[in-house]
């Protein structure tokens, strides 16, 4: 069955005026084009490009999810224009408005920001849609897995598994899918397992963005379905191979019928906003290697973007994970940046290959060790919980 690639001149023009990630949505699908990697007829090792419905960007869809003020506010903002020389302690006016829907400091409103957020929106719920559908069996949303602020939209007596595994913690998904059952350990009575298990593998610091990103989830905590698996500075892809065993027993435990991946990409070395990341593109736990370990599942997936704020290198790292998603197992990080619009930025080595950090990776044995035995007793927990209520979908 077909890998969709969500794409649209639109979608790719809004995205690209996103103050926090200028530019990288034209950079990553020049580069996915240019290797041959998506065509209209989805043939052989190629991804079917699909435009997001714009229906599934509506206001009414997306107060499904977010208040009715925040999506008409933003769905109207302008630009920083009118209000600049307006005093800051005017109660009501434009720009204590947009501090009140958080429209400020690195989230500023910008002319495209109406149409890229009913855009993203679209695309992924209509990613998601061909997934119910059964007309993909992978669907690619480069542009959309904007987690601090997401809501996907959970299919009727499904279970979807969302992995994050972006260097920051998936505040927003977390909250949104967090289950107000409380489950006992040891279990008492019959609760039902939510729609939604949300699993973060992040980086957790002081300081470290967003403020509120737990610890590890303890084996006794009453919320088995919303789990964190923080990382120490500079995990290199050794360290994701390591601590996959723990997402695997997870996946095992929970049995999802839908994976919504999302593949955020700023633990690359040196991202500007990341920082504390050494992932890379190579080996058992660089970012392709993954995406092929989550194909392997053999379950329908939604494979999102998020952050990545180099953006040569969040296009090197999302074309091979494209790559690997239609088989093309000819491309490497070995393998030259074609030549395209947008060349210049692979410089100087002009190959897919994400330079590696030299900082030593801080994630010791003892810390996943301790991860791995907490995710053993939660993995026990989520499946006695599961097959209490277990049945085909
Ligand atoms: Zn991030």
């Amino acid at each position: 069955m077909t890998t969709a690639y969500l794409w649209s001149p639109a979608l790719e023009a809004a995205a690209d005026e996103l103050p926090a990630n200028r530019g990288r949505s034209s950079t990553v699908h020049a580069l996915i084009r240019a290797l041959g990697l998506v065509s209209d007829d989805g043939g052989p090792g190629t991804a079917r490009v699909v435009a997001p419905d714009p229906a599934l960007g509506s206001a009414s869809e997306l107060a499904r999810y977010h208040a009715r003020g925040y999506v008409e506010y933003l769905l109207e903002a302008r630009g920083e224009s009118e209000s600049d020389t307006e005093s800051d302690d005017d109660a009501d006016g434009p720009r204590k408005r947009r501090r009140t829907m958080g429209l400020e400091h690195d989230c500023p409103p910008f002319p495209a920001l109406p149409a890229y957020a009913s855009l993203v929106a679209a695309a992924t719920l209509t990613a998601c849609a061909l997934l119910a559908r059964g007309e993909a069996r992978t669907a690619v949303v480069w542009d959309g897995g904007r987690h601090h602020a997401l809501k996907g939209r959970a299919t009727p007596r499904a279970r979807i598994l969302y992995l994050d595994l972006d260097l920051h913690y998936g505040d927003g998904v977390a909250q949104a899918f967090a289950s107000p059952t409380h489950f006992p350990h040891p279990l008492k009575g019959r609760p039902r397992p939510p729609q939604v298990l949300t699993l973060s593998v992040h980086h957790a610091a002081a300081g470290f963005f967003p403020p509120a990103a737990p610890g590890l989830t303890p084996a006794d905590t009453p919320h088995p379905f919303s789990l964190s698996l923080p990382l120490a500075a500079y995990a290199s892809s050794a360290t994701y191979a390591r601590l996959w065993a723990s997402v695997e027993r997870i996946k095992a435990a929970y049995r999802p019928h839908y994976v919504v991946l999302q593949l955020g990409v700023d633990g690359l070395p040196r991202d500007p906003v990341g920082r504390y990341g050494a992932w890379g593109v190579s080996g058992d736990g660089g970012v392709p290697a993954l995406v092929g370990r989550v194909m392997a599942w053999g379950v329908p997936t939604a494979v999102l973007g998020g952050g990545g704020y180099d953006s040569a290198n969040a296009a090197r790292a999302w074309a091979l994970a494209t790559a690997t998603l239609v088989g093309r197992d000819d491309l490497r990080p070995a393998t030259d940046v074609p030549d395209h619009d947008g060349w210049e930025a692979y410089a100087p080595g002009y190959t897919l290959e994400v330079e590696l950090s030299h900082i030593p990776d801080e994630n010791t044995d003892a810390q996943l060790a301790a991860a791995y035995d907490a995710f053993k007793v939660l993995a026990a927990r989520i499946a006695e919980i599961v097959d209490l209520h277990d049945r085909p979908v």
